[in-house]
């Protein structure tokens, strides 16, 4: 059995103290969220994922989903339930519109709350993350009647919804899809063709299920331009907007995968299903991408929710697992061995999952109050700032806390030795679901790709200039303050190799578009690495600045922030001379090579 604790201490600093939540008291929801109500949604939420989600963790996993053979899905024994209990405890409509039913509270208090949970059961929390995604694209794209027919719902929890863009041949390259959408004349039309991999795709929680399906509307022109996107229910509604008759669309198979077993990923047929257009026609991929941006991010949380719970329980084995004696001389001279926390290899990677996890967070609660910004404010310079920010973050959130949180699943295996690697610890689990978040939503080198070949050139390059000056302002204010040094030092030269590898790409790529490719993952991590690193200078300026006014209350809480700043200054940001080394080497010896040469 694993263990699981909210990280609720360390939620509060980061909003409260380091990003400065309640400076955005006038946008509209923060001021409901006042520091108490904060702290209560939190404690809630962390309620739900330790008692009611985490002890199904494992049962999702063991369980998995069952087709049967009318095409219903059944989920693991207890997943109704607890979905239940999160509809019920209106945590779907917790930052949806409040006049749809939601609350209307900041996206950041959705995505602060939301990682507890997912950390919790990542599978079981799919279910309503696929839903966000497809309320989004609703609030987003659709006409009033469509909000007012399908959002009450959705926000409610009575249904959930689902996103179909994959088909056998059509992954990333949407271009070649090939589900079909002919007009009924009556506005609906007929939905025809085959989607794999549809996550949430049957199951037995909700009322009814919401696909949200690409497809090709006769006459479209080929490739991306010629995509919609259509709305088409499990059960059509009736005249009262209730489920009724059974739409023709079904759950044809369900995958057997690596991990979260928990939840049902679909293969789905639909065979001439009613569905009405969301968005325009042939405009399908813009609304496509409203659901793409809020679940990456939904993504990104997922690789850090795992590296979280997978952090917790490896200190937990960590000090109770006795074996050689430290280095320095016994630590536990009354036991036979040493607990293997005494060892400098085992605490690199403590350090190294600690040190990422809380920043992680905070780039992730900075990235979600951002996007608050670019939605709700009424500054029209603030809301393009912070669209900038948040189109220009969204890949790298995604990209580089899925890479690291299934590199930190396995590194916390590690420390169990072979214990990790059989079931019964868990930890094996959490490097099978880790591993898929890498994968979908685009997977991370088309991340990566999006990052260089889209978002740093996107308006002659404003987004990415805005973040250059905001790191750099900030090492130069903190510049005398001597304690600060050790952060600011480090995290100026980080970005200093990220503009250099900035300057490289712009005078190296576009004659040759090969070497943008053979830098984009490197470039994604160096820019993760400089976020991650101005993450941790502004919790080291907050932790300090506490310090000074004693409110330290005898509780060690941040003079371990100061110490695992260090660490990360120390240990972590040297990265990005290599990372600088790669991008800089271009693609010659990658492109090298005859494809039969490998
Ligand atoms: C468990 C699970 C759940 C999923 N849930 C959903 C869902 O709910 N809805 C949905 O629509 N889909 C879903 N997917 C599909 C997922 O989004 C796709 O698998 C993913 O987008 C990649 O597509 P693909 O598998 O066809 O790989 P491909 O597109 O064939 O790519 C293979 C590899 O080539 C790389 N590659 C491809 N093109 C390029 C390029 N131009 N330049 C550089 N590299 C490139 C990719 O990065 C990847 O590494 C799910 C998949 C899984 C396994």
């Amino acid at each position: 059995m694993t263990i699981y604790r909210a990280p609720i201490q360390d939620t509060l600093f980061v909003l409260n103290d380091v990003l400065g939540f309640q400076r955005y008291s006038n946008l509209p929801g923060f001021s409901d969220a006042t520091p108490d109500v904060l702290e209560a949604i939190l404690a809630e939420g962390a309620k739900l994922a330790e008692n009611v989600m985490h002890p199904l963790n494992r049962v999702g996993d063991m369980e998995g989903c069952v087709r049967h053979d009318d095409g219903s899905v059944t989920t693991p024994k207890g997943f109704k339930d607890a979905y239940d209990q999160y509809r019920e405890g209106g945590w779907m409509g917790l930052a949806a519109p409040a006049e749809f039913g939601g609350q209307g509270l900041p996206y950041a208090v959705h995505t602060a709350v939301s990682e507890y949970m997912i950390s919790a059961n990542m599978a079981l929390m799919m279910y309503p993350g696929l839903t966000q995604g497809a309320i989004a694209a609703i609030v987003t794209h659709g006409t009033d009647e469509q909000k007012a027919t399908w959002l009450p719902r959705l926000i409610g929890g009575a249904w959930t919804g689902t996103m179909n863009l994959t088909e056998p041949h059509c992954g990333t390259d949407l271009g070649l899809l090939r589900t079909k959408a002919a007009p009924n004349g009556d506005g609906t039309y007929r939905i025809s063709g085959q989607k794999i991999f549809i996550s949430a795709g049957e199951h037995d929680m909700s009322d009814n299920i919401v696909h949200l399906v690409l497809a090709r509307a006769e006459g479209a022109p080929e490739g991306v331009k010629g995509i919609s996107l259509f709305i088409v229910p499990k059960f059509k509604l009736d005249a009262s907007g209730n489920p009724g008759e059974r739409n023709t669309l079904s759950c044809g198979s369900i995958e057997e995968k690596m991990g979260i077993h928990g939840n049902s990923t679909c293969v789905m047929n639909y065979d001439e299903a009613e569905g009405t257009l969301l968005g325009e026609l042939n405009g399908g991929l813009k609304a496509m991408f409203t659901m793409m941006n809020e679940a990456r991010l939904g993504v990104g949380l997922q690789g850090l929710s795992v590296s979280e719970i997978a952090y917790q329980n490896a200190v937990s084995y960590a000090r109770d697992r006795l074996q050689g004696r430290s280095l320095s001389g016994a630590k536990a001279p009354d036991k036979k061995a040493d607990p293997i926390i005494v060892h400098p290899d085992i605490r690199r990677s403590l350090m190294t999952m600690k040190a990422f996890n809380e920043a992680g967070r905070a780039l992730a609660l900075w990235t979600a109050i951002k996007s608050d910004v670019a939605h709700r404010s009424g500054d029209d310079k603030d809301r393009q700032a912070a669209d900038d920010y948040t189109g220009l973050m969204t890949p790298v959130v995604k990209g580089v806390l899925t890479d690291k949180g299934f590199d930190h699943a396995v590194m916390a295996q590690q420390v169990f030795g072979g214990h990790g690697y059989i079931e019964e610890h868990g930890m094996s689990q959490f490097v099978r679901d880790a591993r898929i978040a890498m994968i979908y939503e685009g997977a991370n080198g088309i991340q990566a790709l999006d990052l260089v070949g889209r978002k740093l050139a996107q308006n002659g390059g404003r987004a990415v200039q805005a973040f250059f000056k905001e790191v750099g302002e900030f090492c130069e204010e903190n510049r005398a303050d001597e304690k600060m040094a050790p952060f600011t030092k480090s995290l100026k030269k980080g970005l200093n190799d990220l503009q250099a590898a900035t300057m490289w790409l712009v005078q190296n790529a576009m004659a040759k578009p090969d070497n943008a490719g053979a830098a984009s993952t490197d470039y994604m991590h160096l820019f993760g690495l400089v976020a991650l690193g101005y993450m941790w200078a502004q919790m080291a300026k907050s932790a300090q600045a506490k310090l000074a006014d004693g409110a330290n209350g005898g509780s060690p809480f941040y003079d371990t922030k100061l110490v695992t700043a260090r660490f990360f200054m120390e240990r972590v940001m040297p990265e990005t001379a290599t990372r600088l080394a790669r991008i800089s080497s271009g693609a010659d010896t990658l492109m090298a090579l005859p494809a039969e040469a490998f």
